[in-house]
């Protein structure tokens, strides 16, 4: 019988970094600042798992803010169960639609050493798409390992290991509404 995971750390351990009304209040900037820079087109690739939750806020966001975004997945893996980058990325399950001549943004939960945007930006140039774009949650300065810069940021965080709002530990902590770390 295979065990049971079970969480790696208590929930009573997990500092709070941002609040759940900071985030709501930022993603609603985002949302603004990207509606008015894709008047005509916006294909949204959100990269699983990290950013689905922040997607999920930031297309509704878009929606008040009156943009029509089409949104698709890509599955991308490079952290394996630990905390550490495992310094190559896999794509794990690929897009169904075609990017080719699309107004591509890019939605990650996190930027560290760039390795993920860098890989997915790239094939989407490869594939034809008119132009791309990338917005992520989180930035850790002075982690970069590729040349690859973000046009929308969230918020830029000291160099700790961050779980909630999508972003896992061992897969789980990613309900936490707020972004938190352990110490
Ligand atoms: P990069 O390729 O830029 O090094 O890392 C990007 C990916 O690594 C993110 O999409 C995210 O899944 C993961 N990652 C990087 N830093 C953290 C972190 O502090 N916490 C969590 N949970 N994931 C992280
Ligand atoms: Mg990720």
């Amino acid at each position: 019988m295979t065990a049971i995971p079970v969480p790696p750390a208590d929930l009573r351990d997990i500092k709070t970094l941002i609040p759940a009304t900071d985030i709501a209040l930022r993603v609603r900037t985002l949302a603004k600042q990207i509606a008015a820079d894709f008047p005509d087109d916006l294909m949204i690739v959100s990269l699983l798992r990290g950013s689905f939750v922040f997607t999920s806020d930031l297309i509704r966001a878009l929606h008040h803010a009156g943009c029509r975004p089409q949104v698709s997945f890509m599955t991308l893996g490079s952290y394996g169960s630990g905390t550490e980058s495992s310094g190559t990325v896999q794509l794990m399950r690929d897009l169904i639609e075609s990017v080719e001549g699309r107004h591509v943004l890019i939605v990650d939960d996190i930027l560290e050493s760039g390795r993920t945007l860098h890989f997915t930006r790239e094939l989407m140039l490869e594939r034809k798409a008119h132009s791309v774009r990338i917005a992520v949650l989180l930035e850790k300065p002075g982690k970069r390992k590729r040349d690859v810069n973000a046009d929308y940021i969230g918020f830029k965080v000291e160099d700790k290991f961050v779980v909630g709002y999508g972003l896992d530990y061992a897969n789980f902590y990613r309900e936490l509404p707020f972004i938190g770390y352990i110490p």
